[in-house]
């Protein structure tokens, strides 16, 4: 039967109808096509993934079990490892970077030489990951599972599965020969989830020449799946700033038998009350606005309608209000600040003398940080109150939508899922792409990577990948790069 299928001619539709002879064939063809199907998913359930994606899983199982946590992991050894991997495929010395401003917090920079004709490009990946105890995991966090469909460890969602797949695809190109009209940088770095050494932001300080780039591509712009159906392809182009306010109001004390009508605590309380009921004003940019212009097509009723009138000006009546009651929608029409931390009093028969909270905001591109705390001091109403920024705010300027990128995504994405659209994304989180935009290198969260709308655990517990998903983007970023570096697409992308 293998045999007679390979050799079997494609039959015109109409002519399988009027012989028997065919009809056999055409049973034969829908009882096999199933079966192919099935044996592939076997072979690749069991781990009998294709040769690139046998090597890319390995690379992404290495770099899961190096524990790169800030508090006790160790980057430098997962970008050694790496820096292994490319030797082994044939990169040089010259073209292999590793190095840091700390031992544990080693950054990976790795050239793919090109033909120079145009500026290099810069794809970015952070190795590191935040903590995880075992004890809230149903098994080893940073053990690589594949379990059901996914692969499950820290780090799985993000962001180790676009590091493994940037080396992967290198070590592709060069197998391949590929020559490149530009160079290609794939930098695997530390501290994007906290601790003091940012590798991106020390890269770009101390060795701006090593990644230097027209654009980067980053984390931060993932596919969406609702029940399992692939509803869009999203591209970050900007991103909140996030931004920490420490709240504090000093009070005498006192016996606690003896309550005064001043307290610290109830002043404090009364302004995070006022801070409950208060939005900051509307304000779309850009991409926010093309993201609800967009998306709008993929939702129906009311919800469609508010999307397209929340972008208009002046936008529709009340649809702003009713788009703020999801979280997400909220998050992307406003500033936002909200209430993380609270701590007050020393002792349980005293006046508290100390009242403190943290107020963590996350504010849009373009507005600016001293403005937000005066006006929370306003919203608060209370001079007594002081309101100090916790940590510098790193405003980042929106990245354009740049057809000689945005073009090549839709091809690809059209190529690869065709009628999914790409809808530009606004991160409410922050990425290290903040550094890389203030730097002056425009900066676009693409992966191609489809995550289920409910979430991958990122950040929290049993976090995961879906295995068809992580080969789909690693297919998807090693089309994109190619479009983008291949210099016959230079004027078909302008
Ligand atoms: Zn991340």
């Amino acid at each position: 039967m293998h045999a007679s299928v390979e050799k079997i001619p494609t039959i015109p539709q109409k002519d399988i109808l009027i012989s028997s002879q065919f009809i056999d064939f055409y049973q034969m063809k829908k009882l096999i096509s199933p079966l192919i199907l099935i044996s592939a998913l076997l072979l690749q359930l069991n781990g009998n993934a294709q040769p690139d994606q046998k090597l890319t899983r390995a690379i992404f199982k290495e770099l899961i079990e190096i524990n790169t946590t800030n508090s006790t992991g160790n980057t430098t050894e997962a970008a050694e490892a790496m820096a292994a991997r490319l030797r082994t495929a044939g990169f040089s010395d010259k073209d292999i970077f590793v190095g840091g401003p700390h031992p544990r917090k080693g950054n990976l920079v790795a050239t793919f030489r090109g033909s120079g004709v145009r500026k290099p490009i810069l794809l970015m990946a952070h190795i590191d990951v935040v903590e995880a105890d075992i004890k809230d995991w149903s098994f080893d966090p940073f053990k690589f599972q594949e379990i059901d469909g996914y692969y499950y460890a820290r780090g799985s969602s993000d962001d180790k599965a676009m590091a493994a797949i940037f080396i992967a695809n290198l070590i592709r190109m060069k197998k391949e020969k590929y020559t490149p009209d530009r160079d290609i940088i794939v930098a695997l770095t530390a501290d994007e989830e906290g601790g003091d050494y940012n590798g991106v932001d020390w890269l770009l300080t101390n060795h701006r020449g090593l990644v230097d780039a027209e654009f980067a591509l980053n984390e931060g712009g993932s596919g969406q799946l609702n029940e399992g159906k692939k509803i869009l392809n999203g591209v970050q182009l900007s991103e909140k700033v996030y931004q920490s306010f420490k709240l504090e109001v000093k009070n005498p004390g006192g016996h606690s038998s003896r309550p005064r009508k001043d307290n610290a605590i109830y002043a404090l309380v009364q302004a995070l009350n006022n801070l409950e009921s208060f939005s900051f004003p509307l304000n779309l940019n850009d991409g926010t606005r093309a993201y609800f212009e967009r998306s709008a097509k993929l939702e129906s009723g009311q919800l469609a309608k508010d999307m397209i009138g929340v972008a208009q000006t002046p936008p529709a009546a009340g649809a702003e209000q009713r788009l703020s009651d999801t979280p997400y929608y909220n998050a992307l029409l406003h500033t936002t600040c909200v209430a993380t931390k609270l701590e007050a009093g020393h002792a349980d028969n005293a006046l508290p003398q100390t009242a403190t909270a943290v107020v963590n905001c996350r504010i849009l591109p373009g507005e600016d940080p001293e403005k937000v705390r005066q006006t929370l001091i306003g919203v608060f109403d209370n001079q007594d109150i002081s309101v100090t920024a916790m940590n510098p705010a790193k405003p980042s300027p929106p990245s354009p939508l740049d057809p000689a990128v945005m073009n090549p995504i839709e091809q690809v994405t059209s190529k690869m899922w065709p009628g999914v659209p790409v809808i530009p994304v606004m991160s409410t989180g922050a990425t290290d792409g903040a550094w890389t935009r203030n730097a002056g290198i425009p900066t676009y969260g693409v992966s191609g990577i489809f995550r289920d709308i409910n979430g991958s655990g990122a950040h929290g517990q049993n976090e995961k990948i879906r295995i068809d998903s992580f080969y789909e983007g690693q297919e998807f970023l090693y089309q994109l790069v190619t479009e983008l570096t291949n210099k016959s697409n230079v004027k078909r992308n302008r």
